[in-house]
Formats: structure tokens, sequence, C-alpha cells
């Protein structure tokens, strides 16, 4: 049996024990302060401004004991996404776990490129490889409901949450596919591909050493320059984007690094209109190339 204690003392507990571990050590103290809201408007089912509405309301028992374990958790490193297990993507709360990586902000500029190519009211396939949370598949499908979306993941457990994304967003113009890239497209076509697959080096110290750590290495980790799946991606994409008038793009999210060489492998594997597109912290992210 501890203590009741209030909202406020919890936070500025909380706060310092984010700002205090070795884990987040030049954590910046708003940024702590921010996640311990969130936390702790996750465990009081509440709004964050509920709780400075109500800074003296104090936390039951069980409250208390789930809150700490879940800052324990946070100061360990483990992504606020899989402590909450939601992530906002799109405008839409996706549910996330540790079989998915945490959708990513810079992601969103896939989906941005994806859609000035893709008419409005078109009836285009479109294609997400290795779909994770389904974030990409989902945007995409929304935003074009005349389109059919096929998205595909090896991760049969990936699979499960993005089959539970769309269901929960009432998203139906979707067909999940459990398989290696292209393994369950057989030699069907498609007018538009997208992916965001692993492209981190293997070799790259940021797996073992910062909070990605915590996510699949099979969704970051691709070789030893980390362009593996985006070799194998380009190359066969082609056999997919054959037979159409229109489309025949493919667009494949990349580490900041890595623009030219997939500009250059796209233009040697024979791609037109191949081009770079930068993320908001003005990064090279995306390639872009056109079969035709
Ligand atoms: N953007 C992620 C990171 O660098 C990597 C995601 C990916 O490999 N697709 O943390």
């Amino acid at each position: 049996m501890t203590l009741p204690i209030s909202i406020i003392r919890t936070l500025q507990h909380a706060t310092n024990r984010l700002v205090a571990t070795q884990e987040r050590a030049n954590a910046d103290s708003a940024i702590a302060r921010l996640e311990a809201e969130t936390l702790l408007s996750f465990v009081m089912r509440c709004t964050r401004s509920h709780l400075h509405t109500w800074p003296e309301r104090l936390l039951d028992d069980a409250q208390a004991h789930w809150y700490s374990a879940l800052i324990e958790r946070r100061a360990a490193g483990e992504p606020l996404a899989y402590l909450t297990g939601q992530r906002e993507f799109w405008s839409m709360a996706l549910e996330v776990t540790r079989d998915t990586l945490i959708p990513r902000p810079e992601t969103e500029l896939l989906v941005e490129l994806a859609l000035q190519h893709i008419p409005t009211d078109s009836a285009w396939r479109l294609l997400d490889l290795g779909t994770g949370t389904g974030a990409i598949a989902l945007a995409l499908a929304r935003e074009r409901p005349s389109c059919h979306v096929i998205a595909t993941d090896r991760s049969t457990a990936a699979l499960a949450v993005a089959r539970r994304n769309a269901a929960t967003h009432g998203i139906t113009n979707i067909e999940f596919r459990a398989g290696d890239w292209f393994a369950p497209l057989q030699d069907e076509t498609l007018h538009i591909i997208i992916s965001n697959p692993p492209y981190v080096s293997a070799l790259d110290p940021r797996l073992t050493q910062t909070e990605i750590r915590f996510e699949p290495l099979s969704a970051l980790a691709s070789g030893t320059d980390g362009l593996d799946d985006i070799r194998a991606i380009a190359a066969a994409a082609r056999q997919h984007l054959t037979e159409h008038a229109e489309g025949g793009w493919l667009l494949l999210e990349h580490g900041y690094d890595q623009g030219c060489a997939v500009a250059q492998m796209l233009r040697e594997l024979g791609y037109a209109y191949v081009r770079n597109d930068q993320d908001m912290a003005g990064l090279d992210r995306v390639v872009s190339g056109r079969w035709t």
C-alpha cells in the first residue's frame, strides 16, 4: 500500500526520472514532461488537458503502479508508441506492437508523392510492400477510395495488426497478403508500387544503441550497405509495372545518405523520370521512377 499521490507530484517525479536516466542523458526536460503527461493520460484514460485542470486529483493504487512500471520502461529506452500501443499517422491513430515498425512522420512524404501520381477517382491498383502497421496502405486507400490497394508483409503478426487498423478505420479497399516482397503477387501488374523497406546498414550501431533496438530488426536492417531489399524490390518491381499506359511508378523510402545511390540504381535498371525528394528536415528520403 503506497500513499496516494497527486497528478502534479506524479508528473514531477516521472519527469525527473526520465531526465535523469542514462538512456536519455541529454533529454530535454520539456520532452520528458510531455512524455510523462502522455503516459499518465494513457493510464488515467483522460486527456492531457484534464491533467492540467485537475492537478490535485489522486491516482489510485493500480494507476500508480501501472504508471511507474511504464515510466521505468520508458526510462530504459522503450519507445513511447510501444508503451501506449498507438501512433498517429496521416491523422489516423494506428495500433502498433513490437511486431511492427513504428510509423515515422517522414513516411508521410511517401504518401504525398504517391497521391500526386494517382488520379482522384481512378481505379488504379496500388501495392504497398512490407506494410507493417498498414500505415501507407491505409492512407492511400482512404485518400483514393476507388483504388484497390494490395498490402503485403512476410510477418503474419504485423499483418494482423494492419488488418485491425483497417477495420478500426472502416477502410475496406485493401487486400492483405502474407509473403516476402512480391511472392504473394504471382504475375499481377500494378499501376504504382510503394514501399518503406528496411534500409539501415546491418552494421549501424544505432541498431543496438538507440531506441530503434526495440523495433523488429527485420523491418530495419538490410545488408551491409542497407540496400539489399531496395535492390531486390527495384529489380523485381519491373515485372509488375508493365502493361499500363499510365502509371508504372515505383516509389521507395530510403536513408538520408542513400538518395544518390538509389537514384543511380533505378536509372541503371532502366527506370525513367527518376527523381529524389526531400523530407521536412531537407534530407533525401524518397526516390521515384517510372517503368515505361
Ligand atoms: N527511418 C528509420 C530509421 O532510420 C528506418 C526505417 C526503415 O528502415 N525503413 O530509424
